[in-house]
């Protein structure tokens, strides 16, 4: 290792990303994209939009995509806050909100980024185990923190938790920043966007990287009290003052603008991931109730690891994690209704 290098960097235990196959004719079920594309407006924005200007630095402020964001959710431009992707707007939060005396507090089976975001920005941790049947239960976070973070769905589980158990959480813990990721809220989930101007403490993020199918853009927003999203905006002006660029502004107005195809969207992948999941349990895998656009699922004969690599041989690519508790599930994103029969039919080979 370089001896240049920094300690914390020396430290660091970075984050890997799901693969990201090139020019190859896999069916990609690894890293829960959208199956279906953006809408075609987005693309027509895109192409259109902005052109004349890009010789331009963009809003530093991105205002017209915060106004689209506060016009869908019912608040306003002052409650939300754009980064580049919501991993982006998360490591702002770290470093803004939750760097304090005590530990923080997530899920220890959770999105993998946040023990790096601790470590990077030396946050000190305490990971709160779900409960056997993959759950977080609110009840279990009653300790000193420094802020609480999970998301809802949950990541990799696909678990929900309800808006009351969220009231519960951010009542119990009135000193407390309670970050909600809500990276896959809208296929199923209802979004605690809705409590945001009861709760001070309470910051939520979304991502259009899933169900507006702009993950290449990298689009990400955080919304709650001007406070937190003033703390937000004085760690990114300290970063980069210009986090998203004017294709990536047009880009999300115009999939904000589309709703009628975003609704249409969700509930196709909806739709698909119920018919998944029967073809799973049908199989023999214990499915875990999913909100999400991805699928938990593990076999009580077969070994994840290797129906993964036999899934792989064959063409289809899933998520596999070597992490104790859940080194026996395989996470499978929704893909079209003939990605998902290819994986049944292999899965059916093989189990
Ligand atoms: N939160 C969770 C729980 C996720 O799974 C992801 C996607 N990997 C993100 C946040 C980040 O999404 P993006 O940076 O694409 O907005």
């Amino acid at each position: 290792m370089s001896r240049f290098w920094s300690r914390i960097v020396h430290q660091l235990d970075p984050y890997v990303p799901g693969e990201q196959p090139r020019g190859s004719n896999l069916v990609k079920l690894n890293t829960n994209e959208n199956p279906y594309g953006p809408s075609p407006k987005v693309l027509e924005a895109i192409r259109l939009g902005v052109s004349d200007r890009l010789r331009l630095y963009p809003d530093p402020a991105s205002q017209t995509l915060k106004q689209a964001i506060a016009d869908y959710h019912g608040i306003l431009p002052e409650q939300v806050f754009v980064g580049n992707g919501s991993d982006e707007v998360l490591a702002h939060v770290f470093h803004g909100l939750l760097k304090h005396d005590s530990p923080i507090l997530f899920p220890d089976i959770t999105y993998s980024f946040y023990p790096v975001y601790c470590q990077l920005y030396q946050i000190d941790y305490r990971s709160v185990p779900l409960t056997d049947d993959f759950r977080i239960d609110v009840a279990d976070y009653a300790q000193t923190n420094g802020g609480i973070i999970f998301p809802n769905p949950n990541a990799p589980t696909g678990c929900l938790l309800s808006l009351e158990a969220i009231e519960t959480l951010l009542n119990t813990h009135k000193d407390s920043v309670v970050v909600v990721d809500e990276a896959y809220i809208d296929f199923g989930g209802e979004s605690a966007i809705a409590l945001i101007d009861q709760y001070p403490n309470l910051l939520v993020t979304q991502t259009l990287s899933k169900s507006r199918s702009l993950a290449g853009m990298r689009i990400g927003f955080a919304a709650g009290h001007p406070d937190l999203i003033e703390a937000l905006i004085r760690v990114k002006d300290s970063f980069n003052s210009y986090p998203l660029d004017m294709l990536a502004s047009a880009a999300g107005v115009a999939a904000y603008e589309d709703k009628a195809y975003f609704e249409q969207t969700c509930q196709k992948v909806i739709h698909s991931r119920e018919k998944l999941t029967t073809g799973l349990t049908e199989m023999g895998f214990e499915v875990l109730p999913s909100a999400a656009n991805f699928v938990f699922a593990r076999h009580p004969s077969h070994d994840a690891q290797s129906l993964a690599s036999a899934l792989r041989a064959e063409g289809v690519i899933v998520r596999h994690f070597k992490k104790p508790r859940i080194d026996q599930f395989l996470r499978i994103t929704v893909g079209t209704e003939s990605e998902n029969q290819l994986l049944l039919s292999v899965l059916d080979t093989l189990v």
